[in-house]
């Protein structure tokens, strides 16, 4: 077991300059300091690369990217900026593999993250014995080599691994081992932050815990997660549902190739499947019981015989599974294409209404361009509520991911799609928390911060007054 953590080097930022479309100039009445001036690029390549995200459907032009050497080029940076009468915005930017324009800073300046691992000179993943740390612009797959290279292994994932730690630790970063380990969120021990007043902040649960917090940031799955509650030593090291539906293109390359035919005809049949994934981890010690442990986990669950599919594959491998579809994608210029999304947290007690109501109903029918379902159990209590992450207020949740691709001219009809689901919930109290959600008005960041909104705004007036980081979320206007 190894947990790890964090130094998380939140933020960084700016340079260029180039006019925006309706914003003047933020360093017409001081120029930027001389040291920061070279580090700050005006390139119309690379402020356009800065406008956009996975999603390709916001699209926000910044005064200038920074490309910082270090954490004092970001610091320096906020400095100048509060300094000003008008200060600007400024957003750091990962992977910009957000969906809402999250990691954009209209405007303003975006810090180009990933260039502080070009000058950690291999020192952004430091493996100890019982933690790993961490550069925030570093991505999960160069970590899970990194620790792997030692025999250990952070214990919670990410569907996909080429996210940057600060990007999913800036939501919380969860997938089927989330039930299990809690969130990515919930597995840091320590990190490092510049606050939006450029202090340089070091903190944990015990050491200015109140930052830490702020800074962290969603059928049958339930019986196969009570045995983690139980501590059963049979759990399931990974769990995650999806769902089949009748709706061209069905995806079935998990499964082999002669049960393709049989499982078409089941979707067509009866328009929704639902399927159980789980996973065992094993090693040569504990190759011998590892049938065994399967066999006990699906006993009891109600699945369609003869059903059951296996795979036999390598830690790295099933990790990094994403990846691979990565590439088929690409390969078909089906990758860049605009994404709009929408990721739910639902309450245990109302996940029956909203299949109903949601796949069943209003996905189902409507004849719009097909994606991945999935929808997974989470713990409550592996998550901590101290933290700025919202979630389903119930002990046991799912999260659910509508994860559609488009063409650009039927964006607009996914968009409203996904405000039909939202309102279904709402016109039938079903509880929602979105999930990486971004582009919402400040009555409805309120509503979707509830209870914790106070506090949340606390935080941000404390460690960020000026409200200059981060502007691409929309909370504070
Ligand atoms: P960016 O889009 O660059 O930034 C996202 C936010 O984080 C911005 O607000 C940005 O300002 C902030 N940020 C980035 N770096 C830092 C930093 N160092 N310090 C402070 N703030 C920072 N999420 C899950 O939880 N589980 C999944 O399984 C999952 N699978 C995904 C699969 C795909 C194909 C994609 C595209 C996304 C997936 N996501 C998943 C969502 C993903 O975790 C978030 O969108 C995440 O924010 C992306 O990381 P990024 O590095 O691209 O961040």
């Amino acid at each position: 077991n190894f947990s790890f953590s964090i130094a998380l080097s939140l933020l960084c930022l700016f340079s260029i300059v180039v006019l925006t479309q309706g914003k003047p100039n933020p360093f017409s009445h001081s120029q930027p300091p001389q040291d920061l001036a070279p580090k700050l690029s005006y390139d119309p390549q690379i402020l356009s690369q800065a406008s956009t995200d996975y999603g390709h459907i916001v699209n926000e032009k910044p005064y200038a990217v920074l490309e910082p050497s270090n954490v004092n080029d970001i610091i320096e940076l906020i400095k100048y900026s509060n300094s000003l009468q008008t200060p600007f915005t400024i957003a750091a930017r990962g992977q910009g593999h957000s969906v809402d324009g999250q990691a954009m800073a209209h405007g303003g300046v975006v810090v180009n993250m990933t260039r502080l691992g070009d000058f950690r000179n291999g020192s952004g993943i430091i493996v100890c014995d019982e933690y790993v740390d961490v550069g925030g612009e570093q991505i999960w797959i160069d970590v899970l080599h990194a620790t792997l290279e030692r025999g250990l292994t952070p214990l919670s994932w990410t569907d996909y691994l080429y996210l940057s730690v600060g990007g999913t630790l800036s939501n919380a970063g969860i997938s089927g081992q989330t039930f299990r380990f809690g969130p990515q969120i919930s597995n840091v021990l320590e990190l490092d932050v510049v606050t939006g007043k450029g202090d340089f902040v070091t903190c944990s649960p015990v050491n200015n815990s109140e930052i830490f917090y702020a800074v962290l940031g969603g059928l049958d799955q339930e019986h196969l997660i009570s045995f983690n509650e139980r501590n059963d030593t049979n759990a399931a090291d990974y769990v995650e549902g999806f769902l089949l539906m009748n709706k061209p293109p069905l995806d079935l390359s998990f499964f082999p190739k002669h049960d393709q035919p049989r499982i078409t005809s089941l979707v067509t049949q009866y328009s929704t499947i639902y399927i159980l994934e789980l996973v065992k981890y094993y090693d040569d010690n504990s190759q011998a019981q590892v049938d065994k442990e399967v066999e006990n986990l699906v006993q009891g669950l109600k699945f369609v015989p003869t059903f059951q599919f296996e795979k036999d594959v390598s830690y790295e491998e099933f990790l990094n599974r994403v990846h691979a579809e990565e590439l088929i994608l690409r390969a078909k210029g089906l990758w860049n294409v605009p994404h709009p999304w929408l990721n739910m947290f639902i309450p245990s007690s109302r996940i029956y209404d909203f299949n109903e109501g949601v796949f069943k109903s209003i996905i189902l029918k409507q004849n719009i361009s097909t994606g991945i379902f999935i929808l997974y159990p989470m713990n409550r209590n592996t998550w901590d509520n101290r933290m700025s992450a919202v979630i389903a207020d119930e002990d046991v949740f799912y999260t659910t991911g509508i994860l559609l691709s488009s063409r650009v001219d039927n964006v607009g009809a996914i968009q409203a799609q996904n405000q039909e689901i939202l309102q279904f919930c709402k016109d039938n109290g079903i509880e929602i928390r979105e999930y990486l959600t971004g582009n919402k008005t400040n009555e409805g960041w309120v509503q979707h911060f509830g209870s914790k909104w106070q506090l949340f705004e606390g935080r941000k007036s404390k460690f960020d007054p000026k409200k200059i980081l981060s502007p691409g979320q929309g909370i504070f206007g």
